[in-house]
């Protein structure tokens, strides 16, 4: 009996123990999925939190961009009116004390002048500077500017400085009286700001058809002269031609020999040459006329150099 009693014992006993484990396991089990569940708990926070930041980096990094791309958008703006205005020339007090020395100079420096034009051989003489890296002085015509609005852009862009020659270039009518050569000035600057798209442009520079003193018209010229002066434009003749304009039928050797003489000993030449549509002549030498001047070192300018 006694020994029934132990069996029972031992049985309750062992009932007992796998209670115990089995709540114990269960306990594990429960433990296990808690921890599980925390884990993945954890895991999608931290992947939540990681978004919400990677977000916000997103949103700020944005915002920068953009706030990056106004300044520079701002300043591109700004370094192109920079350069409008570069291309606007300006009456100083500098300027007005170097063009009245413009024919002095310490140093050898050519003005390339280009009257009468533009025409269809404008282009072949904008090449040729193009080519040679050089700038030149257009004086432009009014009613040439009217017929060929593109050339005249071209030279703009292309950093040439566009000077005035008046409107009609017929001496009976434009120096009809000192003030008939303003108006055709002011006539002419209305053509080419309308070519360049620039309505703040004026050259300050003419030069009088037939030149600025004596003939028929010398006494008209010298008034018209103290008058462009009075409204800040500044005449200018050369000292130094191409003869392009001395016979009708020029060769590149007669240039040259001209250009040659008429160069001697100075050391600042505004050379006087035109690309009105006969002067081809003048087109096809200006490579031979560049070379020829840069062999004497003298060094390239144009009227920006003084405006
Ligand atoms: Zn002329």
């Amino acid at each position: 009996m006694k020994k029934g009693h132990d069996n029972l014992y031992s049985m309750r006993q062992l009932n007992h123990r796998g209670n115990m484990i089995a709540k114990k396991r269960r306990l594990e089990m429960a433990l296990l999925l808690l921890a599980t569940i925390l884990i993945i708990l954890i895991i999608t926070i931290s992947q939540h939190i990681k978004k919400a930041q990677d977000a916000k980096a997103y949103q700020e990094q944005l915002v920068q961009y953009q706030a990056e791309q106004a300044r520079l958008e701002q300043e591109r703006i700004a370094e192109e009116e920079r350069k409008r205005k570069e291309k606007i020339p300006q009456v100083t007090e500098q300027a007005v004390q170097d063009f009245e020395s413009i024919y002095h100079s310490d140093t050898k420096r050519a003005f390339l002048t280009f009257d009468d034009g533009p025409s269809p051989i404008t282009p072949n003489i904008l090449d040729t500077l193009k080519e040679k890296n050089v700038k030149a002085t257009f004086f432009m015509l009014g009613s040439s500017v009217k017929n060929f609005p593109e050339t005249v852009k071209r030279v703009y862009d292309e950093g040439h400085y566009i000077a005035n020659h008046g409107y009609s270039h017929v001496y009976s009518k434009i120096y009809t009286s000192p003030q008939t050569v303003l108006d055709e000035y002011n006539q002419t600057n209305e053509a080419i700001k309308e070519a360049i798209g620039e309505p703040e442009f004026n050259s300050h520079l003419f030069r009088f058809p037939g030149g600025l003193a004596g003939g028929k018209y010398a006494e008209i010229k010298k008034q018209a002269k103290d008058l462009l002066i009075q409204n800040q434009i500044y005449a200018i003749d050369w000292n130094c031609l191409s003869g392009d304009a001395e016979t009708s039928t020029p060769t590149s050797d007669y240039l040259m020999s001209r250009l040659q003489a008429t160069s001697q000993g100075k050391n600042s030449l505004i050379i006087l040459m035109h690309d009105a549509q006969a002067k081809k002549v003048t087109a096809d030498t200006l490579p031979q006329i560049i070379d020829y001047l840069a062999g004497q070192g003298y060094e390239f300018k144009t009227f920006y150099d003084i405006f």
